[in-house]
This record gives C-alpha cells, structure tokens and sequence, in this order.
C-alpha cells in the first residue's frame, strides 16, 4: 500500500541519521528497507517480495511470523512480561526442560543468556574456573560473536581490530578439504592431517594450560564447511585425553539448521558445554544459553558461579522458545529440513555447480548450504578475497535480489539458508533464481 511504502521511505531517512548499524562503514551503508515478513518471504521497502534464503541471521528458523509463537509472546505478555532471574517462573523453567531434553549426553542444565556472544562469554569462563586454566583453542574460519572475549575467539578477520594477542587464545587449522591447509587430497586424509595438527598444537601450547576448546559444529558464517567423517570424533577424543572441556558453538548450527537438532547430533559427539541462541526462539525475542554438562554444573553445585544477566532467561523470551521448539516438533521441521537438503538443496546446487564455472563448489546439510564462487575451478581462487569484497561478488549478490532471492553473502560465498519449513515448492524457485544469477557470476570467472 502507498501508507507502508511512505512509511518505509521515512524510516530509511531516520535510519540513515540515526541508526549506527553493525560492522559497516557508517557512511556508504544502504540497508534494505523491510516493510513486512511472512513464513519464508519478505517485502522491501518498494513492497517487492523475496524469498528469504538468509533467515536473516539465519535466526529465523521456523520463518516469520509463524501464529503459534507470535500467540505465544502475546500470552506471555499478558500474563508476566519480566521477572528477575533469582525468581522460578515457569515458562524459563519449561524451556530449560525442552532443550536439556534435546541436548545430547548429559547436558541438563542450561545457563540462559541474551543472545549467541555472551553464551559463548559464560561458557569460556565456566570452562576456565572448571579446569583452573587459562587459555582458549579456536578454530580460524570460525565466528563466535562480537563481544570482546567472544570475537577474540573467533577465527575469522572481523576479529582483528579488537586482537592485540592478550585474549589468552590459540588458534589451530580447521579441518576444511575443499580449501585444505594440510594439502590433503581426500576427506579421510584431511580427518587424519587435521587431527594431527590439533594435537601438535595441543602439545606445543601446553595442555595443561587449555582450558577449553571452541568449534562450531558446522562452522556456518565462515563457510558451511560440513567436517569430513572422523573429525568431530576425533577432536572430542583429543580434549578428553587432555583434560580440555570441549564446547560445542550450535549458536547458528543448532535447532534443526542442518537437519538434525543439533549438528553435533551428526556425529553422536557428546561436548562438555554447548552454546545455543539464534533458533531456539527463532530470532522472535531475543535469548541464547549455555547447556552445561554434569561433570561442570558438579563444579558449581557448591561454589557460587561469578556470572549473571538482568535478562538470564527472560521469561517473554523463554515463553517464545518454548512455543518455537512446539512448533518445530509438532510440524516436523526438522525432519523437513533434512528431507530438503537430501532431496532439495544437495541435488539443486550439485546441478547448478555443473553448468556454472564460477562454482567452486557447493556443500551442506539440510537448510543449510554454501556455494562458494571462485574466479577459476583449477586454481579455486575465489571471487573476493578471503576477509574482502569485490565488484564481482556485488554483482552476483545484485542479481540474485533483482531475481527476487534474498541471500546471505559471505566474502566469496552465497548462502542458501532458508526457513526450515520453507516449503519444497519455493525452496526449488528460490533455487531457479539463483541459477539464473550465477550467469553474472560466470562473466567474471574463466
Ligand atoms: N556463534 C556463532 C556460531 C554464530 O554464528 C554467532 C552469530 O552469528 C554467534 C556465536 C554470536 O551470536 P550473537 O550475534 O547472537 O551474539
């Protein structure tokens, strides 16, 4: 209607004189007007629908506006909007009942935070007072948030303005076979390599100095690189024989993004502590948490933990995860996600790697898939440079909008995260688009 996009318009103008926006240069930012979003779609600011292959932050898994949640808020807002986090109240009490009983092994209690980086705060500083030790493992090519602890953890070059060296991290070789550091030339010898190199690295840094070890279990914004068979048990058996709590980051991988609840699920990994946000609410209230193994609540049965939030399982957010997990599990989205990876996505973007050359390659799990682009297959340079942008990547991201995709863009890569309950029919438009986008992609590749 001529009212939302008026209405859209001035918005643009007040963001644009008063909202400082995340990451960007303030100045040449020009950020997408959204007047409205349902299920798997969303309007811009000119009233044009896209399909949203980003889920946002890939937060928004269950899709827009789903009835079942927003009647959820709504209840809970009724009956109690806020209660401090000392008091029991019974929509935190649920939630943490819910994901304790989806959590794998003994993960039974849950420490609720706001969001994705202060869960990964909490679960460094649990693990450092559980084991007396100091220092961090992260994985490069990883992201863990951006607060000062969570983005010196991370691995990717948005760390680097806050990283003078001092955080008390050790990085080590993420096990990645499409862009291997071990110049390995299968998966099996990639798993091998990579387990190698995290043990070396263990040893020479001191494992009696290393408190934790950080991964994601699908590593997402930095690249949706599925690990190769044997690697995730393979690290789980380097930290228990070295006395390293083992957290899992499922911040963007968990609640059904891959296809299984959580990705460690794939590989029937068990970590000590595992980081949740994004999902468990589907991005509606804001809330993130840390499930915490037995052996680690045991360490803070007696001794106070020195931590908190004013918002710790908030319970407005706590009623929306509550109703979000319901809906996954009564509408079956996970199982949904799944079947569209295996039967959707996978052969999709396997056949749009085939007649595009600028496709280096594609991989993935469920809702869950990075088609990284590259100037040349043999070479696999890729078509912005790691930590960069390029003209090229602006283009292909261009086209892919103007086709009516919304993506999630990444360096030299497109993400293909939509909805988990986006259905079969727009999930394969939505792929059609795309195809026909890389077109602008191959002009810049030989
Ligand atoms: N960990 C992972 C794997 C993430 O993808 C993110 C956010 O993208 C975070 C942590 C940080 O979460 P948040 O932005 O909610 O603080």
């Amino acid at each position: 209607s001529p009212e939302l996009l008026e209405e859209g318009r001035r918005a643009y103008a007040l963001d644009r004189e008063h909202v400082f926006h995340s990451w960007v240069a303030q100045g040449s930012f020009d950020p997408m007007v959204v007047t409205r979003a349902e299920g798997s779609h969303v309007w811009d600011g000119e009233g044009r629908r896209l399909i949203d292959f980003s889920s946002q932050m890939v937060n928004t898994n269950i899709g827009h506006q789903h009835p079942r949640v927003v009647e959820a808020i709504q209840e809970q807002a009724r009956t109690l909007c806020t209660i401090a986090p000392a008091h029991v109240n019974p929509a935190r009490s649920e939630a943490a009942r819910l994901i304790a009983e989806l959590a794998p092994g003994d993960l039974n209690h849950v420490f609720f935070t706001n969001a994705g980086a202060d869960a990964v705060e909490h679960a460094i500083r649990m693990a450092r007072l559980h084991t007396g030790r100091r220092k961090v493992l992260s994985a490069y090519r990883s992201y863990h948030g951006g607060t000062e602890l969570a983005v010196n953890v991370t691995g990717d070059p948005r760390r680097f303005a806050n990283d003078v060296g001092d955080a008390g991290v050790a990085r080590f070789m993420p096990a990645y076979p499409y862009r291997s550091y071990f110049h390995s030339s299968s998966p099996g010898e990639e798993t091998e390599r990579a387990l190698r190199h995290l043990e070396d690295t263990i040893l020479l840094e001191g494992p009696d100095t290393l408190a934790a070890l950080i991964l994601e279990s699908i590593p997402g914004t930095a690249g949706i690189y599925v690990p190769p068979p044997g690697y995730m048990a393979g690290v789980r058996a380097l930290t228990r024989k070295y006395g390293i709590v083992y957290i899992a980051d499922e911040v963007m991988a968990g609640f059904g993004r891959s296809g299984r609840w959580f990705s460690v699920d794939h590989w029937d990994v068990e970590p000590d502590l595992m980081t949740f946000a994004k999902g468990v609410t589907s991005g509606y209230v804001p809330l993130g948490g840390v499930a915490i193994s037995e052996a680690i609540y045991e360490t803070f049965r007696e001794r106070p933990y020195p931590g908190g939030l004013t918002y710790s399982g908030h319970p407005l957010a706590c009623a929306t995860a509550v109703a979000t997990i319901g809906a996954m599990r009564d509408e079956g989205m996970v199982e949904h996600a799944a079947w569209l990876g295996e039967n959707v996505f996978g052969p999709g973007l396997a056949e749009i790697a085939e007649r595009h050359r600028s496709v280096g390659e594609t991989r993935g799990l469920g809702c869950f898939w990075a088609v990284e682009l590259v100037k040349n297959r043999e070479t696999r340079e890729p078509l912005a440079p790691y930590g960069g942008s390029s003209s090229a990547m602006g283009e292909v991201v261009g086209a892919v909008k103007a086709g009516g995709v919304l993506p999630f863009a990444n360096y030299n890569r497109i993400h293909v995260a939509p909805p988990l309950n986006i259905s079969e029919e727009v999930a394969r438009r939505g792929l059609e688009i795309l195809d026909a986008a890389l077109e602008v992609a191959d002009r810049h590749a030989d």
